[in-house]
């Protein structure tokens, strides 16, 4: 069922009828209009009735679900876990776990992130945690099952299953896990599930685990307004001299660049450190201490410069990016909008970069042609010597790959 009528009369956050303690939360962290997505979906949720949200990071997807949780929460109080939020990545786990921290920090509730990567100690603390129930688990596929089979967490009356991010859940490899976990849990509960594409086996995913959902689109594929996006043409041996050049000439304060391989990202560190920028480096070869460090230092503009392969290109809010760079043209047309979607969050303006050799041409125009989208093509400057000519159609046809499946 579609219904994109949902936001009729909704034009405050009041007029969803939020407990006071939800409306506090609000106030506090100063969002005052709801986004399209919010005056879309919440009503819906507040029923209760199950919703599949398409919609990309930057639209407002996390709160549209978080504060009706929150209201029905505190409302139908449950025995044991009352709500399950499933993120496909640790980073994005981390992130929902820190704007529930915010929207809920007048309501009396408990919750807690549970994901990969920590310790013995943490592992026996979430699980004595888990067993005695909390409110909201936010937690990552893997994680989850594992306390799930050991049958320690009280989910015989959840209220709530969220998936988040389900496109990139089954990029992943992570649709039996989905299953599984749905296995544990009781029928009666309300499902919601976001997705910032909806590819058929999404729609196969949702018959399977939703009921008679609402659903509701925002504007899929096309980066937010306000984004201003360039290509330049650019033969391999002249990106990274351009990238330098970008990169001195506009002195922004928060620049994220995305490469497509790990050995890439680390040779562009390595050249721009020696050029004398501040410049810091994420992939998966990293320690996800490490990677929180660098993020944070990012975050808070510790750091310039982050150079990431496409770990990050989905799902991780960091706000104010003032310079996107695809120093490639990413792999997956879809990975383009969410890269670009880095900036230019909630309306801000951002500037969004692409280089394009000759072989990635064809795939540049599909890029375009999604987003529908035509983007400048600029050439390099005089003295790095004449781009490739542009001519999308002798560079195909292109092999799109399999998005890569993480390790974790
Ligand atoms: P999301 O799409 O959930 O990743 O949210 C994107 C960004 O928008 C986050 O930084 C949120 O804090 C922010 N945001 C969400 N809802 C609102 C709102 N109603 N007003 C202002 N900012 C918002």
């Amino acid at each position: 069922m579609d219904n994109s009528s949902g936001d009729h009369q909704i034009n405050n956050f009041k007029d969803f009828g939020f407990d006071k303690s939800v409306m506090e939360g609000l106030d506090s962290i100063g969002f005052e209009i709801p986004t399209p997505i919010q005056k879309q979906i919440i009503p819906h949720i507040m029923q209760g009735c199950d919703v599949i949200g398409c919609a990309q990071t930057g639209t407002g997807k996390t709160a549209a679900y978080l504060l009706p949780v929150l209201h029905r929460i505190i409302n139908h109080p449950v025995k044991g876990v009352n709500t399950i939020i499933i993120s496909p990545t640790r980073e994005l786990a981390i992130q929902i776990a820190q704007a529930l921290e915010g929207l809920s920090y007048f309501v009396n509730l408990s919750s807690m992130a549970v994901y990969g990567g920590t310790d013995g100690m943490e592992w026996e603390q979430q699980k004595r945690a888990l067993s005695q129930g909390v409110d909201i688990v936010v937690a990552t596929p893997g994680k989850l099952i594992s306390f799930l089979n050991m049958d320690i967490i009280p989910v015989s009356q959840l209220q709530h299953l969220v998936l988040d991010e389900a496109d990139r859940m089954l990029d992943m490899g992570f649709v039996d896990d989905i299953m599984k976990i749905i296995s544990y849990l009781p029928e009666n509960r309300s499902t919601f599930l976001f997705s910032a594409t909806m590819p058929s086996r999404i729609r196969e995913l949702s018959r399977k685990i939703l009921k008679n959902p609402v659903e509701v689109n925002i504007a899929v594929s096309k980066p937010a307004a306000g984004i201003l996006q360039a290509a330049y043409l650019t033969h391999d041996s002249q990106k990274l001299q351009l990238l330098a050049k970008l990169i001195r000439d506009r002195d922004l304060p928060s620049i994220l660049i995305f490469a497509s391989t790990k050995s890439k990202v680390k040779t562009i560190t390595r050249e721009l450190l020696s050029a004398g920028f501040q410049v810091a480096d994420i992939h998966s070869d990293l320690e996800q201490t490490e990677r929180e460090k660098v993020l944070l230092r990012f975050r808070t503009r510790n750091l310039q410069i982050l150079i990431a392969t496409d770990v990050l290109s989905r799902g991780i809010d960091i706000e104010n990016i003032s310079l996107v760079v695809n120093y490639d043209v990413p792999h997956d047309a879809e990975d383009y909008v969410h890269r670009v979607g880095r900036t230019a969050r909630a309306e801000q303006s951002g500037i969004a970069i692409t280089f394009v050799n000759e072989t990635d041409m064809f795939r540049f125009s599909k890029i375009e042609k999604l987003i529908e989208n035509e983007i400048i093509k600029l050439m390099p400057p005089p003295e790095m010597g004449p781009g490739p000519e542009y001519n999308p159609k002798s560079s195909g046809p292109v092999h799109f790959h399999k998005r890569n499946v993480r390790k974790k």
